[in-house]
């Protein structure tokens, strides 16, 4: 028997047609995105003001000065900031591509197959370009 909630989850969740992801959907996806870029934004800011940090006292320190012995620790200290700002780089991308697809409509559609990413996935993986067995293969 089936409840008239039931059928509105069913409204809800288009489980057989492509892109026809309802626009409130696509909005929160989209709102989603969005706060998740400012937030990879402010990151990445504050990763390259680390690393300009770690730079200008690098460059202060004269290498047969005293703190030679932490030479080492900086280059690893930069190494680290540097990957951190690489990661931020490619996540913003990421967010980037999925809003570029949301704005001209291919958003919700693997990108290798074609067929519909479910709303599932793309709830929790709002970036996900793929479909789940297209990502598992
Ligand atoms: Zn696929």
């Amino acid at each position: 028997m089936r409840t008239p909630d039931c059928e509105f989850l069913n409204l809800m969740i288009p489980r057989d047609s492509a892109t026809a992801l309802p626009a409130f959907q696509m909005d929160a996806l989209e709102s989603g995105l969005v706060a998740e870029r400012e937030r990879a934004l402010a990151r990445l800011e504050a990763s390259e003001r680390t690393l300009a940090d770690i730079v200008s006292y690098s460059e202060g320190s004269p290498p047969d000065d005293e703190h030679d012995p932490e030479g080492s620790t900086i280059a690893y200290e930069r190494a680290q900031v540097s990957a951190l700002i690489t990661q931020s780089r490619d996540h913003l991308a990421g967010l980037d591509q999925a809003l570029g697809r949301l704005r001209n409509g291919t958003y919700g559609v693997c990108e290798r197959c074609g067929n519909p990413i479910v709303l599932e996935r793309l709830l929790a993986r709002p970036m996900a370009p793929t479909c789940v067995d297209c990502a598992a293969g």
